[in-house]
């Protein structure tokens, strides 16, 4: 029986694996709550992509906030992938894991003057510019250390993704981009300026979306974009599409990588914009399903009877060892994401809300699931790839998770579990009288 999202996670028998590598097995030896990837989905993923761009100018690069882990970038580096970074730090850990510059762009609506220069330092591809301010800044800084910084404009289409508010990044009146109607202004303006050489467009118009309009609709306005701009003397090279594509969490239906960019270059094709380099900057799409978090279950506590009051009335709780300081998608977004036990047992299942030890109501990882298990099985929250180990936070002073990697039937650790010492090893007690 294989479970939504990935062919690589599946029962045999009763027990869960990944891969080759039983989920419970993994538990055991590395402890839990641990996060568990499989290299082969996460590859299969991008060449989801990399098919439908064969024989194109492309760039795929992976939006590496969704898991930055060393081993993870690793891996899709090696297989030819380049990166899209929003912070000094993750621009370290790409160059730290193999990266080649030459294949990074640089976007985030807040890039620091230091990062600015490092960036410019190491040679990055692009920098995806989200404000006027952004290029005044870009600009001073390229001129100070002799640089030229290429930049790209990431525009705001103003289209609707129909994803979850938080996540949809698009639409007029968010942070991010250009405003659509600021931007042949903006082009001009950098065209102008001192260390600055325009060569792309892009946009990203928000996250978990499962359908191809939102793409279709912000495509057709940056190739209007595009031609205004280039009517203007200005050339573009690269049409960077951005990241965003949807995974399946329960019954979600997204289009695959490969009918996403087959529909978004038939009509690039149809518009005579063929020729230029087409860039994605997928993150979800490429880790989301390749990952789960692996929990111990601590305690049952069952729902008292009903005792005459509606409100307090059985509710059972299922408490486990992972809460959401290791995996915050359910507290924050009210995610839903599937929760499965490692080892099936013959018995009935029972309804029951999934729990972390986090002192706050809000840490649930899942609520009103049937499960048949009992304190000591191990549980695993389904598609935790993506924007899981990344978002988790030492609330509670709660170290955080272990990750490994699942190679075929081999299982490396890519990440040591935090231990309490370590956690306030940079705390300064105040000097005694
Ligand atoms: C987060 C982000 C992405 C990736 O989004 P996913 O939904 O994970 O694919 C791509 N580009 C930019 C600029 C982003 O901020």
């Amino acid at each position: 029986m294989t479970l939504p999202g990935s062919p690589h996670l599946a029962y045999r028998g009763a027990s869960l694996f990944i891969d080759g590598c039983a989920a419970a097995s993994l538990a055991q030896r590395f402890g839990t709550p641990l996060y568990a990837y499989s290299r082969a989905s996460m590859l299969e993923s991008l060449a989801d992509y990399q098919r439908a761009l064969v024989g194109r100018d492309h760039l795929i690069c992976y939006a590496m906030k969704a898991n930055s882990n060393l081993a993870v970038l690793q891996a899709f580096a090696q297989a030819g992938c380049g990166f899209d970074i929003v912070s000094g730090g993750e621009l370290e850990r790409a160059l730290a894991a193999g990266a080649d510059p030459a294949k990074i762009v640089f976007s985030g609506v807040g890039k620091t003057r230091a990062d600015m220069r490092r960036a410019l330092e190491v040679g990055v591809m692009c920098f995806n510019v989200e404000s006027e301010a952004e290029l005044g800044v870009l600009s001073q800084v390229a001129t100070a250390i002799g640089a030229t910084a290429n930049v790209s404009l990431r525009v705001n289409p103003d289209v609707d993704a129909g994803t979850h508010p938080y996540i949809s990044t698009g639409l007029k009146g968010n942070k991010f981009g250009i405003a659509h109607e600021d931007a042949v202004a903006n082009y001009v303006r950098a065209a102008d300026m001192p260390g600055l050489r325009v060569v792309g467009i892009d946009c990203h118009i928000g996250s978990q979306i499962t359908d191809s309009g939102p793409y279709l609709d912000a495509l057709d306005r940056l190739l209007d974009l595009i031609e205004q701009v280039e009517a203007r003397g200005i050339p573009i090279r690269h049409l960077d599409l951005g990241g965003g594509l949807g995974i399946t969490y329960t019954d979600e239906a997204p289009p695959s990588a490969e009918a996403l960019v087959r529909s978004l270059l038939e009509r690039i094709d149809a518009r005579g914009h063929g020729h230029r380099k087409i860039m994605f900057e997928p993150g979800r799409s490429l880790v989301g399903n390749a990952g789960v978090l692996v929990s111990e279950v601590l305690y049952m506590k069952p729902g008292r009877e009903p005792n005459g009051d509606p409100a307090g009335a059985g509710k059972n709780f299922c408490i486990v060892d992972a809460a959401m300081n290791d995996l915050m998608r359910p507290a924050m977004y009210q995610a839903w994401m599937g929760i499965v036990a490692c080892n099936l047992r013959d018995e009935p299942a029972t309804l029951c809300d999934v729990v972390g030890p986090v002192c706050e109501s809000g840490d649930w990882l899942g609520r009103e699931r049937e499960l048949a298990v009992h304190a000591g099985d191990f549980v695993a929250v389904l598609s935790a790839g993506a924007y899981g180990m990344t978002m988790a936070s030492n609330y509670n002073t709660r170290g955080r998770a272990a990750e490994v990697m699942v190679c075929g039937d081999q299982a490396f650790l890519i990440r040591d579990r935090e231990l309490p010492h370590e956690l306030f090893s940079g705390e300064h007690l105040l000097p005694t009288a």
